[in-house]
């Protein structure tokens, strides 16, 4: 018998006239940090929105016509609808403070922002970790600071996968595809068609649609590449984020640099500031490069104009955050590209060349091609500066030119709205007050039971969460309700208000997920102590390439069904950001174990502590600042030259002593009255002095002091009367990076080695310049005082020598310095080439030492 063909129809409310402009509501991702926004659809129909996993517009073509219709009559409904539209309408009106114009004028000023991810809410899936959320923070504030900005990355049908974890403790990757009419975007038209751009791929044009999404204030648009023009395989590049091999890879990124680029220039949009978020959008360099030298710049002059105007930022010091490609396939992917733009392979690819090898790095391009550079913490920064110092090879890495701008989360995303209703009434101007260190100190006003009954509540909300999840993953795996059971009683345990610490992150090696279970009999002890429970909570993903990353979610899993730690250790599946948001606005502890100095930044402590929970973490990434000692407890990382079997004894060991004999006993002191008082200080302690200085507002306003006012000038600089500047630039490097190999420094005479401290000393060098002139270079002598035994080194000073004399190849530089410094100190001489339009003095990084 032949089984029904089933038909599937949907059909659609209208959505009545009072409620129209709920369909706009669905279309901006402000719903992704507007909780006034969700709440409308909550209370339409809560099981809808849980069953369309809180995706609006796809809840808006579910709902049933009853609901709206009864929405649509009812007052106390309408009442919020319009508040919450008002709310809106006063975010789009507000335009940029003083501190934004006085750094970048909207008129003329424009920030590209490139990334491969971004994170703005569970129902985009176009992100797979901390990168993408934190692309998504920095749209957002960058939305709600007014920044004249626009964002371009990759609309992937699939996006990333959902994860299941079987009943053995296997993960298992499921993709889904997403059709675009579910997801908060349009499709851009452009002089009434739609817009599509093409990239030159070997032996065809591969044609990208074009997307937009609203955040805000400012426009995100999305590249992809399923459409007709193309074969069925160039239709399925952007099908997945960091699918396929190296091949989909490049050409991915080929259409996110080069194609994004394109869709700027054809919505006649003229960026003054370009930021490459990390090395997979770096190809933007060369397009740019095509364009510049359209108005008769030589590739080198092009690549100064266009260096000059550009920030990258680097992301991570593991090896498998960077995409370096075999130089095949380089030439294969980019041989009809580069002919059409007219740009020479061994030009561009030295661009991405590492350590002369053969092969390229996307980094050593975003590096090459940007004259902005920066990590993401400050440890991040001095480790970036050391693992790139190569493009600089001659300087110092602590004096090169990559800086740092610590990573910093989104307040209005993350931040709980029972916390911020609490703010509202207690601080009513807190959200204009992000970046202001001294004004959180009212969070101590708070009474101590009205803050911990906030905390409870949202603990609350999380217990349920995670019950409710884990049924769900117990029923579909087969396993017995018993055991469910036995895992949640002590969550659930009505006389005990248990320690839950939570753990979730993605499953990469270097995090260390299993760190904690290290001294199993011991922790063991800890967690199960009847007077003084605790729970452990963990999540996360592992790439689906990555066996390693798997084995710790086996592992985990594993234990969490061991009869003795049962009810203490439970694992979720298919953490997303609904899931963060749940689990860190409710546990007490937020666990982080990296393996030092891996931890770039770490976002997710941060979005912790804004939340009240205390962060227990090993002292890298953001939390190598953000700890003082009051506010959390920090592991010391060991030496990193040590072996890491034994760094990872003694870091576990760390951590068990600080869970067994700190953190346990203050969370139990006094619970006997219902909380800990001492545990609520340090909880305050920790929300005081991390909110106003780890959040996405006070990031992004670094950017723009540090970096995008400084590219904005040096970029206009460059390209002014046709790129002259450029032009003369890239002439003067040519010239010293010819003359450079055989220039000379010695000192002449010798240098006093004491003197009375009002005398100067006469310091006299010379210098054979191949060519070069006196104004080419600069002469410097470093002092730095000897070991004082204070805390409190100044650094050296310096001291510019002065041209003395010149004949016959021979340039004499002198001065006489008085000592800076009393008693001993050192003198080093240095001469660097330099050039008045140089971004960074350093930045050719070629230097001479006597
Ligand atoms: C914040 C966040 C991350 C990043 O967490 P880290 O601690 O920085 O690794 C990853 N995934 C989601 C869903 C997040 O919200």
């Amino acid at each position: 018998m032949k089984k029904a063909t089933e038909f599937r129809l949907e059909a659609n409310p209208r959505i009545p006239e009072a409620l129209a402009r709920l369909e706009e509501l669905a279309n901006d991702l402000f719903y992704s940090w507007d909780h006034g926004v969700r709440s409308l659809f909550v209370r339409m129909d809560m099981r809808l929105w849980e069953k369309v996993e809180h995706n609006p517009k796809l809840f808006l073509r579910r709902v049933a016509q009853e609901r709206l219709d009864e929405a649509a009559e009812d007052r106390a409904f309408l009442a919020e609808y319009r508040r919450v539209l008002s709310t809106y309408d006063a975010y789009l009106e507000a335009g940029p403070g003083p501190e934004v114009t006085d750094r970048l004028d909207p008129e003329r000023d424009l920030v590209a922002y490139f990334c491969a991810e971004f994170g703005f809410h569970e129902s985009f899936p176009i992100y797979s970790g901390g990168l993408g959320i934190l692309a998504g923070d920095h749209c957002k504030a960058a939305s709600d600071l007014a920044l004249p900005f626009v964002a371009v990355g990759l609309l992937y049908q699939q996006g990333y996968f959902i994860q299941t974890i079987d009943a053995q403790g296997h993960q298992i990757a499921r993709y889904r595809s997403h059709a675009s009419d579910e997801l908060p975007i349009v499709p851009v038209e452009h002089e009434g068609t739609l817009l599509k751009v093409s990239v030159p791929f070997p032996g065809r044009l591969v044609f990208a649609r074009v997307w937009e999404a609203r955040v805000g204030h400012i426009r995100l648009y999305l590249l992809d590449s399923h459409t007709v023009e193309n074969s069925p395989e160039d239709q399925e590049l952007t099908l997945q984020l960091y699918g396929g091999d190296e091949s989909t890879r490049i050409s991915q990124e080929m259409l996110l640099g080069i194609g994004g680029t394109r869709v700027l220039e054809a919505l006649g949009l003229k960026p003054t500031v370009w930021h490459i978020n990390e090395g997979h959008a770096a190809f933007q360099i060369l397009e740019r490069c095509r364009q510049a030298m359209e108005t008769g710049l030589g590739f080198h002059g092009a690549l100064e104009a266009v260096a000059a105007a550009t920030l990258f930022t680097t992301h991570t010091p593991v090896p498998a955050g960077h995409d370096i490609f075999p130089r095949d396939l380089v030439e294969q992917a980019l041989g009809a590209y580069l002919e059409e733009a007219g740009l020479d392979f061994g030009e561009v690819f030295a661009l991405g060349a590492k350590n002369g090898g053969d092969s390229f790095n996307m980094t050593s391009l975003g590096l090459r091609g940007s004259r902005f550079h920066n990590g993401v913490s400050r440890i991040h920064g001095g480790v970036a500066s050391q693992m790139e110092g190569g493009i600089w090879p001659q300087i110092p890495p602590e004096e090169n030119p990559l800086g740092y701008i610590t990573n910093g989360v989104h307040v209005p995303t993350f931040l709980a709205p029972e916390w911020a209703s609490l703010f509202d009434i207690q601080a009513p101007t807190w959200k204009s007050e992000l970046r202001n260190p001294d004004y959180w100190s009212f969070i101590e006003q708070i009474p101590d039971y009205h803050y911990w009954s906030v905390h409870k509540a949202l603990k609350q909300q999380m217990t349920d969460y995670i019950v409710r999840r884990l049924k769900r993953q117990h029923k579909r795996n087969g396993t017995g309700h018993s055991v469910t059971e036995r895992m949640t009683r002590q969550l659930l345990s009505a006389h005990t208000d248990t320690l839950v610490i939570g753990f979730a992150r993605r499953f990469a090696t270097y995090k260390r997920a299993t760190l904690i279970f290290s001294d199993l009999e011991r922790l063991e002890q800890i967690l199960t102590n009847p007077e003084r429970p605790v729970v452990l909570v963990f999540a996360g993903k592992a790439h689906p390439r990555d066996k390693p990353g798997q084995q710790l979610i086996k592992v985990i899993h594993d234990l969490s069904m061991h009869p003795a730690l049962m009810g203490h250790l439970i694992l979720l599946e298919d953490y997303d950001q609904a899931m963060a948001r749940r689990l860190l606005a409710g546990v007490d502890v937020w666990l982080n174990t990296p393996e030092y100095p891996k931890e770039a930044s770490g976002t997710s402590g941060e979005k912790a502590a804004l939340n009240g929970a205390l962060n227990l973490s090993v002292l890298d990434g953001w939390w190598g600042e953000g700890y003082d000692g009051k506010n959390g407890w920090g592991i010391v990382p060991r030496d990193t030259g040590l072996d890491p079997e034994f760094r990872n004894q003694e870091e576990a060991r760390d951590l068990l002593d600080l869970l067994e004999f700190e953190v346990v006993p203050l969370y139990y002191e006094g619970a006997s009255q219902g909380y800990s008082r001492a545990w609520v200080k340090r909880s305050k302690a920790s929300m005081i002095s991390i909110t106003p200085r780890f959040n996405a507002q006070r990031m992004v306003m670094d950017y723009v002091t540090d970096y995008y006012e400084p590219a904005a000038t040096q970029g206009a600089r460059m390209v002014a009367e046709s790129g002259k500047l450029a032009g003369a630039l890239a002439d003067w490097k040519a010239r010293v990076r010819d003359a450079w190999p055989s220039v000379e420094l010695n000192i002449l005479g010798c240098i006093q080695a004491r003197c009375v401290n009002d005398e100067a000393v006469e310091l006299r060098v010379e210098a054979f310049l191949n060519g070069l002139s006196a104004g080419d270079v600069r002469v410097e002598c470093l002092v730095s005082p000897e070991c004082t035994g204070t805390h409190s080194d100044p650094g050296p000073g310096s001291f510019l020598l002065e041209m003395e004399s010149e004949s016959g190849g021979r340039t004499v530089f002198a001065t006489r310095i008085p000592p800076p410094y009393p008693g001993l100190q050192t003198l080093r001489l240095r001469m660097y080439p330099y050039h008045e339009a140089l971004t960074h003095p350093l930045e050719m990084g070629a230097m001479l030492w006597v």
